[in-house]
């Protein structure tokens, strides 16, 4: 318990830093490579602090202009009714990354949780605490992860680890982008193989390329797994036991203020920083029986198949592995009954 404390506290002692950089009293530098985690690195003075403060309060100046001038009433209506989001995000803390931008949402929209290159980890109470009040008090009917090509804790598990002098916050976010390092060693994806088979041998493995395959695939696989482990966390378990069952008992009508339990569909996207454009690697979950909603953003699956085929014909190279529907249903169980194909599920 003491260690899982220490570890709580050297994760926010950091994502504190994070989350205010002007207040930092010195650098975080990553031992063994210098861009590993992508740091902004910068000197700390009075003149700065004042300038980055003004940058935000101007910025909160504009929008609340733009509410007044196209909803004037939001706000107050949601002080007053409370919020309903449709949504619960879990995204990167990346600042290039933020769901309200790329959505164009307004306040209350998104119900979030954010952490580097956006995990989903049963021992993180955390987003565990997020998710159980976002399905359990909020009635979401969507959850949404969404990684980034170019994630700087997604590359920095593919680079070597630090060997020496690991302060405690790099040491937090080693130990945080590690479930990131054993997808990278045990996916059967081609691109990972080829990654790992580039990267053997080699002393020192740098970050890769935001446009290199194996780097845009492990950001995909990231993504994937943390779909999985939400579809597999005892709070999406229970609430779809709940829908089969009706969710009749007091209890299970307490939870959503005597309404009967959400449809919960869980979805699985990635968000190009080049771009801005949000692409769908369907991998979406929902309940058994109820089909999936239309996603309005194009797959990636598709466009990679595209890619794989143009590459192809240029340099020979093994297929990607596509599993029949069968076999798929064969291996994930119930949670496959009645949902479309979870092909990108699995490896
Ligand atoms: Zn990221």
């Amino acid at each position: 318990m003491l260690a899982l404390q220490n570890i709580v506290l050297v994760s926010s002692l950091f994502l504190s830093a994070v989350a205010h950089p002007v207040h930092q009293l010195r650098e975080l530098t990553i031992v063994g490579r210098d861009q590993s985690a992508r740091v902004v690195r910068s000197e700390t003075t009075a003149a700065a602090a004042a300038a980055g403060l003004e940058v935000l309060s101007s910025g909160n100046d504009a929008f609340r202009k733009n509410l007044a001038d196209n909803d004037p009433q939001l706000l107050q209506k949601l002080a007053t009714d409370g919020q309903a989001p449709p949504f619960m995000f879990l995204g990167c803390s990346d600042s290039r990354v933020s769901e309200a931008s790329v959505f164009n949402a307004k306040p209350g929209t998104l119900f979030t949780q954010r952490n580097i290159a956006n995990q989903y980890q049963r021992n993180d109470i955390n987003a565990q605490s997020v998710l159980s009040y976002a399905v359990s008090e909020l009635g979401v009917n969507h959850v949404i992860v969404m990684g980034h090509y170019g994630c700087g804790g997604v590359g920095a598990a593919i680079a070597s680890a630090p060997t020496a002098n690991v302060d405690a916050a790099n040491g937090a976010v080693q130990n945080w982008i590690e479930p990131i390092r054993e997808i990278l060693h045990s996916s059967n994806r081609t691109e990972l193989v080829e990654l790992r088979t580039k990267n053997t041998g080699l002393a020192v493995v740098e970050e890769p390329d935001i446009k290199d395959p194996g780097f845009r695939a492990l950001v995909e696989e990231n993504v994937k797994a943390s779909v999985r482990r939400i579809a597999a966390d005892s709070v999406i378990t229970n609430h779809f036991a709940l829908l089969q069952q009706g969710g009749s008992t007091a209890a299970e009508r307490r939870a959503s203020e005597d309404k009967p339990p959400q449809d919960i569909f869980i979805h699985g996207f990635v968000y190009d920083i080049e771009t801005g454009i949000v692409q769908d690697l369907g991998v979406s979950v929902g309940p058994a029986g109820k089909a999936i909603p239309s996603i309005p953003f194009a797959s990636v699956a598709k466009a990679a198949v595209e890619s794989a085929a143009a590459h192809d014909s240029e340099t020979p190279k093994p297929a990607i592995t596509v599993l029949e529907l069968p076999v798929i249903q064969a291996r994930c169980g119930t949670l496959c009954k009645a949902k479309r194909s979870l092909v990108s599920l699995w490896y």
